[in-house]
């Protein structure tokens, strides 16, 4: 199968998952679960990052760590997950994810993400809690 249909296919039956990375990429460019399942269902390659072969870094429940290879495991962690949109940030308490066991990289079902995405729309059920923004600026 080629790899756009076999990426269409997960994506169908949300058969992927999120990085902690991949997180903080989209909350950095404003982009939710919605949006990037949408892109992934109607979008076009417009660009190829390599020679001849499509690089294809969606893989669905990786048994494997994207970034350093452990193993991962089945079962999930409750975890605690910092996201924002714009410059509201949002602490997520008790999220399930699997953890990689060596580097630590956490991955999150479609579902869990498109859950937190909706709570930062819509705002329901939060503690507010003050913070403390600390610049480090250069001592001149
Ligand atoms: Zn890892």
């Amino acid at each position: 199968m080629p790899p756009a249909r076999r990426i269409r296919q997960a994506v169908i039956g949300r058969l992927y998952e999120f990085t902690r990375h991949a997180l903080e990429e989209m909350d950095d460019d404003g982009l939710s679960e919605t949006d990037v399942r949408f892109a992934l269902l109607r979008g076009e390659v417009v660009a190829s990052l390599g020679d001849d072969r499509v690089h294809c870094r969606v893989t669905m429940k990786p048994d494997f760590c994207e970034y350093c290879n452990g193993a991962l495991q089945t079962g999930e962690r409750l975890v605690t997950v910092h996201r924002h949109v714009g410059d509201r940030h949002f602490i997520f308490e008790r999220v399930p994810a699997r953890v990689c066991p060596r580097c630590g990289e956490r991955y999150f079902s479609a579902a869990i993400v498109r859950k937190m995405d909706r709570e930062m729309k819509h705002r329901r059920r939060t503690s507010l809690r003050p913070v403390p923004i600390i610049s480090l600026s250069p001592e001149g």
